[in-house]
């Protein structure tokens, strides 16, 4: 997902508050730049060897501009909600043009 410039604002203002001006563990600079995209670390079963794609981590990337060590954070801890599902009408209940019975 493209996290949009209000997601980025959130992230960074998180950061601010909960871990400001913090280092990177390698390198022990502070220069980090925001993947644009959040990703999906998805779920494995390490006894039957299969991805379970419905079982994923959400989460946003910091990468240190100086030795690109990565750092991964939950979205969802940040305050990021995803967004509610879409409606179409053609799945809203069925009030207009139906009795309900046949
Ligand atoms: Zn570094």
């Amino acid at each position: 997902m493209n996290l949009s410039e209000e997601d980025k604002k959130t992230i960074v203002d998180w950061l601010k508050e909960k871990c400001n001006n913090f280092r990177c563990v390698c390198c022990g600079l502070g220069h980090w730049d925001l993947a644009p995209d959040s990703v999906l670390l998805i779920g494995y079963d390490l006894r039957s060897t299969r991805f379970h794609y419905h079982a994923g981590i959400p989460l946003v990337g910091l990468t240190c501009k100086d030795c690109g060590h990565l750092l991964l954070f939950s979205p969802i801890v940040m305050g990021i909600k995803p967004d509610p599902p879409e409606t179409h009408p053609s799945n809203s209940s069925p009030e207009e043009g139906s009795s309900g019975e046949e």
